[in-house]
């Protein structure tokens, strides 16, 4: 039986503007052009200007777009990316992808963001860092920055949670998230907050050279029909879903905006009960509000009771990359992340998205605080 509400409802986002992006993919079908064109450049130019870079590079995937940003920057075979552990595999893999391999450091306890101390311990030697907006939520970027300035290493986001997110910077300039490192990775994973009809992403910077070299390694080290000045891959951006995402662009500040007040719901309506922790709202840093994530000690019986109950609850991520057998060759084990694993313990993932009707999530809400009350 299907979740009376789901933990995300992308069917929901596409009939909010179905007239459109029917009208969006019969465009290209008709069109007959389904590699790059001018769809995807009209893409581009919109997503870089939302986001404040002076490019936008489309690519195939978010994992394309972190391994083409550090393969622009030149990681490759031996270099290592300092990341963390509490993220989607793809942050880590995707440094693989590059021939390179991720030094994990443990994330900040409030936030679950990368602990920019752990960072300062860890840089010595590392060829890039790669901190993780998860949930939306933007890292301590300055902080982090400041590190990276001192030792001589560029920073590269991965924005894939975090499309919209603002934060401020040390020079007290609001700014997005994606518009602050060198370079940055988003994904359009339908569940995305900018969510396509398959996989899709994108590198952002205001480096024009490096945005050169991501267009070029995404297809094929071309730099003209027949040239290939250097071995690059097939990791462009569908012109379909290029067509798909300029639609929905124009409804992704609304959806955050709505995103933003059901959050805000949440907060209040569960404030106090049982041990439950809210999500945390560090000063300067605004949430896309990607996922709502709430942590707990009781997190496994919690979320059994919101499954029992047809709350589609997740877990964003239950075991850390560090202990995964992925990841076993860099010889890390239990206890060498505390934070990280105690998020990866305490973290549960609540119903979250922009057409998440009030009813639906005063559900959500009676389930949760039922469970706390019935111990
Ligand atoms: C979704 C995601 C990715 C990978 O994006 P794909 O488009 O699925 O390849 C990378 N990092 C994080 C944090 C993500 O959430």
């Amino acid at each position: 039986m299907a979740d009376a509400v789901p933990l995300v409802d992308v069917r929901a986002a596409y009939l909010a503007q179905q007239e459109e992006l029917d009208a969006a993919v019969a465009g290209v079908v008709r069109s007959g052009r389904f590699i790059m064109g001018p769809e995807v450049a009209a893409f581009e130019a919109a997503f870089a200007s939302f986001c404040g870079t002076r490019r936008a590079v489309g690519v195939a995937s978010g994992t394309a777009a972190i391994h083409l940003a550090l393969a622009a920057l030149g990681v490759g075979p031996g270099d290592e990316v300092a990341t963390v552990a509490h993220t989607f595999t793809a942050s880590a893999e995707a440094i693989a992808h590059a021939g390179a391999g991720p030094r994990f450091v443990d994330v900040d306890e409030a936030t679950g963001g990368m602990d920019p101390k752990a960072l300062a311990g860890a840089i010595e030697g590392t060829a890039a860092v790669l901190p993780v907006h998860l949930y939306g939520l933007p890292v301590d970027l300055p902080a982090i920055q400041a590190v990276a300035a001192e030792a001589g290493v560029p920073v590269v986001e991965d924005a894939a949670q975090a499309h919209g997110a603002t934060l401020t910077g040390a020079d007290g300039q609001v700014r997005r998230a994606g518009a602050v490192g060198r370079l940055a990775a988003f994904s359009f994973y339908p569940g995305k907050n900018l969510g396509a009809f398959g996989d899709a992403g994108a590198v952002t910077t205001d480096d024009e050279e490096l945005a050169d070299r991501v267009a070029r390694l995404r297809d094929h080290g071309r730099t003209s029909k027949y040239e290939h000045a250097e071995v690059g891959w097939g990791e462009r951006l569908d012109t379909l879903q290029a067509a798909v995402l300029r639609v929905k662009l124009e409804r992704l500040e609304a959806g955050n905006a709505a995103r933003e007040r059901l959050a805000g719901r949440y907060d209040e309506a569960l404030a106090g009960v049982g041990d439950l922790v809210p999500p945390p709202r560090p000063e300067g840093r605004n949430s896309a509000r990607h996922l709502h994530v709430v942590r707990t000690r009781h997190r496994d019986e919690l979320l059994a009771a919101c499954r029992a109950a047809g709350v589609g609850a997740g877990i964003h991520y239950p075991v850390p990359l560090h202990l995964q057998p992925a990841w076993r060759h860099l010889g890390l084990a239990w206890g060498d992340l505390p934070a990280t694993e105690a998020w990866a313990a305490e973290c549960l993932s609540l119903p979250l998205y922009p057409e998440l009707t009030e009813p639906q999530q005063d559900r959500v809400i009676e389930v949760v605080r039922g469970f706390f009350s019935g111990r």
